[in-house]
């Protein structure tokens, strides 16, 4: 049995303040939601304010990067592990879109973080996902699968399974543009049998594939209802207390 996770990317966006009204209006409104691990991945600047506001909720914070050094030392901007656990993190968003196009992330980065999340205890959510262009010359798959086997590159099957993967279609980011629950399934079912081929049948079962990308209150149902869809990963909808909860609370 998988536990869906539902997580909120809040990006660049919230002052401290802005972030510490956000959970204080999320908090009872997800305070019943124990079918699934809701998690919320603020910038640095306001992950200690949140976690403090979130202590004894439900609601656990992410990290939404970290530095592939789990040493501490002279890498001036970095933040690494130690750092998000000591902030009040639990998880962290990996090899995120935004950080592949603006940060020039690759998989062998984005793995070398990964290791770094699990050498410091976090629990790492690692996304991939295809550019529009890679799906119209019909390439989707081949892109996935390389990112899949890249990012989670020489990993036993005991340290992957806790590994949360988010399939985040580059084209539905922040577009409104949501693939329909059937195309979303078809490349979940596909990870799924990525992740068998390197970790074989036990492990890949266990583990939970998210979506993400334009998730909102009127489709996570939809989305929710497929059998390869673990959860989500949201961004826009995740910046607004009710819209949030409103998908967290897909159930009804
Ligand atoms: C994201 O940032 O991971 C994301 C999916 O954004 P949005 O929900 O706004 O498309």
């Amino acid at each position: 049995m998988r536990k869906p996770v539902i997580a909120g990317n809040w990006k660049m966006y919230k002052l401290v303040s802005e972030a510490v009204s956000l959970v204080l209006e999320l908090k009872p409104l997800v305070a019943n939601a124990n079918h699934c691990e809701v998690v919320v991945a603020p910038p640095y600047t306001s992950l200690r304010s949140v976690a403090d506001r979130l202590e004894g909720s439900g609601i656990k914070v992410a990290g939404q990067n970290l530095c592939e050094s789990a040493e501490f030392g002279a890498r001036t901007g970095e933040v690494n592990g130690a750092m998000l656990r000591d902030a009040g993190c639990e998880w962290v968003i990996i090899g995120h879109s935004e950080r592949r196009e603006f940060s020039s992330e690759n998989d062998a980065l984005v793995n070398a973080k990964l290791k770094a999340a699990m050498k410091t205890g976090l629990r790492p959510i690692v996304c991939v996902g295809e550019r529009l262009e890679e799906r119209e010359a019909g390439r989707a798959e081949e892109v996935v699968r390389s990112q899949v086997t890249g990012s989670l590159g020489s990993l036993t099957p005991d340290e992957a399974m806790p590994i949360v993967v988010a399939y985040e279609p580059v084209w539905a980011i922040g577009t409104g543009r949501t693939a329909t629950p059937e195309i979303a399934q078809s490349m979940h079912a596909s990870i799924r049998r990525f992740l068998m081929e390197q970790f074989g049948n036990k492990t890949a079962d266990l583990m939970r594939i998210l979506y993400g990308g334009s998730v909102k209150p009127d489709n996570i149902k939809a989305l929710m209802a497929q059998r390869d869809i673990d959860g989500a990963l949201v961004g826009g909808a995740s910046l607004d207390a009710r819209s949030f909860a409103q998908i967290v609370n897909y159930p009804g």
